[in-house]
Protein backbone atom coordinates (compact mmCIF):
# COMPACT_ATOMS: atom_id res chain seq x y z
CA UNK A 1 0.00 0.00 0.00
CA UNK A 2 1.07 3.74 -0.67
CA UNK A 3 0.37 6.46 0.51
CA UNK A 4 0.57 10.46 -1.11
CA UNK A 5 0.48 13.50 0.74
CA UNK A 6 -0.44 16.47 -1.20
CA UNK A 7 0.70 19.57 0.64
CA UNK A 8 1.23 23.18 -0.35
CA UNK A 9 3.03 24.92 2.40
CA UNK A 10 0.01 27.07 2.35
CA UNK A 11 -3.53 27.50 1.43
CA UNK A 12 -5.05 28.57 -1.65
CA UNK A 13 -2.93 26.79 -3.93
CA UNK A 14 -5.85 24.64 -5.39
CA UNK A 15 -4.49 21.56 -3.57
CA UNK A 16 -8.18 20.52 -2.67
CA UNK A 17 -9.30 20.53 -6.04
CA UNK A 18 -6.65 18.78 -7.71
CA UNK A 19 -7.06 15.76 -4.95
CA UNK A 20 -10.33 15.62 -6.14
CA UNK A 21 -9.39 15.45 -9.47
CA UNK A 22 -7.22 12.80 -9.00
CA UNK A 23 -9.46 11.08 -6.91
CA UNK A 24 -11.50 10.71 -10.35
CA UNK A 25 -8.45 9.24 -12.27
CA UNK A 26 -7.11 6.90 -9.39
CA UNK A 27 -8.70 3.22 -8.88
CA UNK A 28 -8.97 1.24 -5.34
CA UNK A 29 -7.88 4.31 -2.88
CA UNK A 30 -8.81 5.60 0.05
CA UNK A 31 -9.14 9.68 0.41
CA UNK A 32 -7.86 10.72 3.53
CA UNK A 33 -8.98 14.65 4.67
CA UNK A 34 -5.72 15.22 7.45
CA UNK A 35 -6.25 19.23 6.94
CA UNK A 36 -8.33 18.84 9.97
CA UNK A 37 -8.38 22.87 11.09
CA UNK A 38 -10.03 23.60 7.66
CA UNK A 39 -11.21 20.71 6.00
CA UNK A 40 -12.72 20.93 3.26
CA UNK A 41 -12.73 17.65 0.73
CA UNK A 42 -15.88 16.98 1.51
CA UNK A 43 -17.17 19.69 -0.13
CA UNK A 44 -16.37 18.32 -3.17
CA UNK A 45 -16.55 14.14 -2.67
CA UNK A 46 -20.28 14.94 -0.63
CA UNK A 47 -19.77 11.92 1.57
CA UNK A 48 -21.96 9.67 2.96
CA UNK A 49 -21.31 9.02 6.46
CA UNK A 50 -21.36 5.29 7.57
CA UNK A 51 -19.35 5.66 10.97
CA UNK A 52 -19.03 9.01 13.04
CA UNK A 53 -17.00 8.63 16.24
CA UNK A 54 -15.88 11.04 19.13
CA UNK A 55 -12.27 12.75 18.83
CA UNK A 56 -11.53 12.87 22.59
CA UNK A 57 -7.99 14.15 23.61
CA UNK A 58 -7.09 15.39 27.10
CA UNK A 59 -8.16 16.49 29.90
CA UNK A 60 -9.38 20.26 31.93
CA UNK A 61 -9.34 20.33 35.50
CA UNK A 62 -12.58 21.95 36.70
CA UNK A 63 -12.53 22.36 41.04
CA UNK A 64 -15.64 21.05 42.75
CA UNK A 65 -16.23 23.98 45.01
CA UNK A 66 -18.66 21.84 48.05
CA UNK A 67 -15.39 19.64 48.08
CA UNK A 68 -13.00 22.46 48.05
CA UNK A 69 -11.35 23.63 51.40
CA UNK A 70 -9.58 26.68 49.60
CA UNK A 71 -6.20 25.64 50.60
CA UNK A 72 -4.64 27.26 48.25
CA UNK A 73 -2.03 24.55 47.06
CA UNK A 74 -3.61 24.00 43.63
CA UNK A 75 -3.24 27.97 43.05
CA UNK A 76 0.95 27.41 43.98
CA UNK A 77 1.21 24.30 41.92
CA UNK A 78 -0.40 25.76 38.89
CA UNK A 79 2.50 26.70 36.40
CA UNK A 80 0.04 27.60 33.89
CA UNK A 81 -1.91 30.65 36.14
CA UNK A 82 -4.97 28.57 34.96
CA UNK A 83 -6.29 29.14 38.42
CA UNK A 84 -7.60 32.45 40.22
CA UNK A 85 -8.00 33.47 43.57
CA UNK A 86 -11.53 32.71 44.16
CA UNK A 87 -10.30 28.92 43.03
CA UNK A 88 -12.04 28.68 39.49
CA UNK A 89 -10.27 27.04 36.51
CA UNK A 90 -10.03 29.56 33.32
CA UNK A 91 -10.91 25.75 30.63
CA UNK A 92 -8.43 28.72 28.21
CA UNK A 93 -5.38 28.24 30.06
CA UNK A 94 -5.73 24.62 31.83
CA UNK A 95 -2.93 22.54 29.49
CA UNK A 96 -4.45 19.26 31.35
CA UNK A 97 -1.30 18.54 33.28
CA UNK A 98 -3.09 17.01 35.89
CA UNK A 99 -0.70 18.41 38.74
CA UNK A 100 -3.67 20.07 41.09
CA UNK A 101 -5.61 16.79 40.58
CA UNK A 102 -2.47 14.92 41.84
CA UNK A 103 -2.00 16.69 45.01
CA UNK A 104 -5.19 18.70 45.95
CA UNK A 105 -5.81 17.07 49.65
CA UNK A 106 -9.62 17.12 49.08
CA UNK A 107 -9.74 14.78 46.04
CA UNK A 108 -11.84 18.32 45.19
CA UNK A 109 -10.81 18.64 41.24
CA UNK A 110 -12.66 16.74 38.51
CA UNK A 111 -10.80 15.67 35.57
CA UNK A 112 -12.63 15.18 32.79
CA UNK A 113 -11.95 13.94 29.13
CA UNK A 114 -12.27 16.90 26.67
CA UNK A 115 -14.45 16.12 23.48
CA UNK A 116 -11.87 17.66 20.66
CA UNK A 117 -14.37 16.90 17.29
CA UNK A 118 -15.77 13.97 15.42
CA UNK A 119 -13.88 11.69 12.67
CA UNK A 120 -15.62 10.09 9.89
CA UNK A 121 -15.58 6.70 7.71
CA UNK A 122 -17.93 7.63 4.79
CA UNK A 123 -18.48 6.02 1.06
CA UNK A 124 -18.39 8.95 -1.25
CA UNK A 125 -18.51 8.44 -5.22
CA UNK A 126 -15.07 7.99 -5.59
CA UNK A 127 -14.48 5.55 -2.87
CA UNK A 128 -14.05 5.47 0.59
CA UNK A 129 -12.95 8.22 2.85
CA UNK A 130 -11.77 9.18 6.33
CA UNK A 131 -12.21 12.85 7.84
CA UNK A 132 -12.75 14.97 10.67
CA UNK A 133 -14.19 17.81 12.12
CA UNK A 134 -11.98 19.21 14.78
CA UNK A 135 -14.48 21.19 17.75
CA UNK A 136 -14.46 24.77 17.22
CA UNK A 137 -10.97 26.32 19.29
CA UNK A 138 -10.24 22.31 19.89
CA UNK A 139 -6.27 21.55 20.36
CA UNK A 140 -4.46 18.36 19.13
CA UNK A 141 -5.09 18.66 15.54
CA UNK A 142 -1.81 16.65 15.10
CA UNK A 143 -3.67 13.76 17.23
CA UNK A 144 -6.57 13.61 14.83
CA UNK A 145 -4.29 14.17 11.77
CA UNK A 146 -2.16 10.72 13.42
CA UNK A 147 -5.61 9.51 14.09
CA UNK A 148 -7.18 10.10 10.67
CA UNK A 149 -4.22 8.39 8.72
CA UNK A 150 -4.18 5.22 10.82
CA UNK A 151 -7.62 5.12 10.06
CA UNK A 152 -6.96 5.41 6.53
CA UNK A 153 -4.73 3.01 6.48
CA UNK A 154 -6.84 0.66 8.31
CA UNK A 155 -9.53 0.77 5.70
CA UNK A 156 -7.41 0.44 2.91
CA UNK A 157 -5.93 -3.30 4.19
CA UNK A 158 -10.02 -3.95 5.26
CA UNK A 159 -10.82 -3.18 1.71
CA UNK A 160 -8.26 -4.86 0.21
CA UNK A 161 -6.94 -0.81 -1.12
CA UNK A 162 -3.22 0.05 -2.33
CA UNK A 163 -3.37 3.93 -1.99
CA UNK A 164 -4.19 6.14 -0.06
CA UNK A 165 -4.63 10.04 -1.03
CA UNK A 166 -4.10 12.34 1.96
CA UNK A 167 -5.11 16.38 1.64
CA UNK A 168 -2.09 17.53 4.20
CA UNK A 169 -2.36 20.26 6.26
CA UNK A 170 -0.98 23.76 4.82
CA UNK A 171 2.05 25.11 7.25
CA UNK A 172 5.21 23.43 8.75
CA UNK A 173 3.81 23.10 12.18
CA UNK A 174 2.46 19.99 14.08
CA UNK A 175 -0.34 18.86 12.11
CA UNK A 176 1.71 18.92 8.69
CA UNK A 177 4.83 17.34 10.80
CA UNK A 178 1.87 14.31 11.30
CA UNK A 179 0.52 14.42 8.10
CA UNK A 180 4.24 13.42 6.43
CA UNK A 181 6.22 11.06 8.69
CA UNK A 182 6.13 7.49 7.42
CA UNK A 183 4.32 8.65 4.12
CA UNK A 184 5.73 6.88 1.15
CA UNK A 185 5.51 10.27 -1.39
CA UNK A 186 4.99 14.08 -0.97
CA UNK A 187 3.53 16.19 -3.74
CA UNK A 188 4.02 19.76 -3.40
CA UNK A 189 1.80 21.76 -5.14
CA UNK A 190 2.80 25.58 -5.66
CA UNK A 191 2.02 28.69 -7.73
CA UNK A 192 4.30 31.10 -8.94
CA UNK A 193 4.60 33.98 -6.36
CA UNK A 194 6.86 34.90 -3.70
CA UNK A 195 4.94 33.31 -0.93
CA UNK A 196 4.74 30.37 -2.55
CA UNK A 197 7.86 29.59 -3.18
CA UNK A 198 9.01 30.31 0.36
CA UNK A 199 6.55 28.25 1.50
CA UNK A 200 7.29 25.28 -0.82
CA UNK A 201 11.27 25.65 0.00
CA UNK A 202 9.98 25.35 3.66
CA UNK A 203 7.71 21.90 3.08
CA UNK A 204 10.77 20.30 1.16
CA UNK A 205 12.84 20.99 4.08
CA UNK A 206 10.50 19.37 5.77
CA UNK A 207 9.50 16.62 3.92
CA UNK A 208 13.50 15.96 3.67
CA UNK A 209 14.10 15.70 7.30
CA UNK A 210 11.66 12.70 7.26
CA UNK A 211 12.95 11.37 4.69
CA UNK A 212 10.15 11.52 2.82
CA UNK A 213 10.89 11.81 -0.97
CA UNK A 214 9.27 15.26 -2.29
CA UNK A 215 7.90 16.04 -5.77
CA UNK A 216 6.28 19.41 -7.37
CA UNK A 217 3.70 21.17 -9.17
CA UNK A 218 3.31 24.10 -10.28
CA UNK A 219 -0.81 25.30 -10.52
CA UNK A 220 -1.27 28.44 -12.13
CA UNK A 221 2.38 28.93 -13.60
CA UNK A 222 1.31 30.66 -16.41
CA UNK A 223 0.45 34.27 -14.02
CA UNK A 224 4.28 34.47 -13.54
CA UNK A 225 6.66 32.60 -16.14
CA UNK A 226 9.93 34.16 -14.59
CA UNK A 227 8.61 32.31 -11.15
CA UNK A 228 7.81 29.48 -12.48
CA UNK A 229 10.88 29.45 -13.71
CA UNK A 230 12.74 29.99 -10.69
CA UNK A 231 10.31 27.35 -9.30
CA UNK A 232 11.82 24.97 -11.96
CA UNK A 233 15.29 25.86 -11.21
CA UNK A 234 15.15 25.42 -7.74
CA UNK A 235 13.54 21.80 -8.35
CA UNK A 236 16.51 20.84 -10.61
CA UNK A 237 19.25 22.48 -8.20
CA UNK A 238 17.17 19.95 -5.26
CA UNK A 239 16.87 17.06 -7.53
CA UNK A 240 13.49 17.22 -7.04
CA UNK A 241 11.14 15.63 -9.86
CA UNK A 242 8.43 18.62 -11.17
CA UNK A 243 5.85 16.52 -12.08
CA UNK A 244 3.57 18.60 -13.84
CA UNK A 245 2.40 22.52 -14.68
CA UNK A 246 -0.79 23.82 -14.72
CA UNK A 247 -2.14 26.47 -16.18
CA UNK A 248 -4.93 28.87 -14.19
CA UNK A 249 -8.34 28.18 -15.46
CA UNK A 250 -11.41 29.31 -13.53
CA UNK A 251 -12.80 25.53 -14.06
CA UNK A 252 -11.18 25.01 -10.61
CA UNK A 253 -13.88 27.35 -8.71
CA UNK A 254 -16.74 26.57 -11.23
CA UNK A 255 -16.58 23.06 -10.32
CA UNK A 256 -15.85 23.80 -6.29
CA UNK A 257 -18.74 25.92 -6.14
CA UNK A 258 -20.98 22.89 -7.79
CA UNK A 259 -19.38 20.26 -5.33
CA UNK A 260 -17.69 18.38 -9.10
CA UNK A 261 -14.36 17.49 -9.89
CA UNK A 262 -13.06 19.36 -12.87
CA UNK A 263 -13.10 16.28 -14.80
CA UNK A 264 -17.15 16.23 -13.65
CA UNK A 265 -17.63 19.74 -15.39
CA UNK A 266 -15.93 19.53 -18.37
CA UNK A 267 -13.84 16.13 -19.49
CA UNK A 268 -11.79 18.02 -21.52
CA UNK A 269 -10.16 21.56 -20.36
CA UNK A 270 -6.86 22.98 -20.47
CA UNK A 271 -6.58 22.00 -17.04
CA UNK A 272 -7.79 18.76 -16.82
CA UNK A 273 -5.54 17.85 -19.78
CA UNK A 274 -2.33 18.99 -17.33
CA UNK A 275 -4.25 16.93 -14.29
CA UNK A 276 -4.03 13.77 -16.54
CA UNK A 277 -0.27 14.17 -17.28
CA UNK A 278 0.57 14.78 -13.66
CA UNK A 279 -1.20 11.89 -12.65
CA UNK A 280 0.56 9.51 -15.20
CA UNK A 281 3.79 10.94 -13.87
CA UNK A 282 3.02 10.27 -10.74
CA UNK A 283 1.17 7.00 -11.31
CA UNK A 284 5.08 6.08 -12.57
CA UNK A 285 7.17 7.60 -9.81
CA UNK A 286 5.25 5.66 -6.98
CA UNK A 287 5.13 2.63 -9.36
CA UNK A 288 1.33 2.20 -9.23
S1 LIG B 1 -5.93 22.08 46.31
FE1 LIG B 1 -8.00 21.28 46.36
S2 LIG B 1 -8.80 21.89 48.26
FE2 LIG B 1 -7.00 23.12 47.94
S3 LIG B 1 -7.76 24.98 47.01
FE3 LIG B 1 -7.24 23.62 45.37
S4 LIG B 1 -9.10 22.52 44.91
FE4 LIG B 1 -9.39 23.47 46.86
S1 LIG C 1 -4.46 20.59 35.24
FE1 LIG C 1 -2.49 21.63 35.26
S2 LIG C 1 -2.85 23.45 34.00
FE2 LIG C 1 -4.85 22.69 34.55
S3 LIG C 1 -5.39 23.82 36.37
FE3 LIG C 1 -4.45 21.91 37.06
S4 LIG C 1 -2.29 22.41 37.34
FE4 LIG C 1 -3.19 24.06 36.13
Amino acid sequence: MKELIIISGKGGTGKTSLIAAFATLAQNKVLCDADVDAADLHLIMNPDIVRRTDFISGHTAAIDKNKCSQCGKCLDLCRFEAINEDFKINPVDCVGCGVCVAFCPEKAIDFPENMCGEWFCSDTRFGPMVHARLAIAAENSGKLVTLVRQESKKLANEKNLDLIFTDGPPGVGCPVIASIGGADAVLVVTEPTLSGIHDMERVIQLARHFKVPAMVCVNKFDLNLDLTGDIENFAKNEGLPLVGKIPFDPIFTKAMVQGRTIFEHNGDSSAGRAVKKIWNALSNKLDL
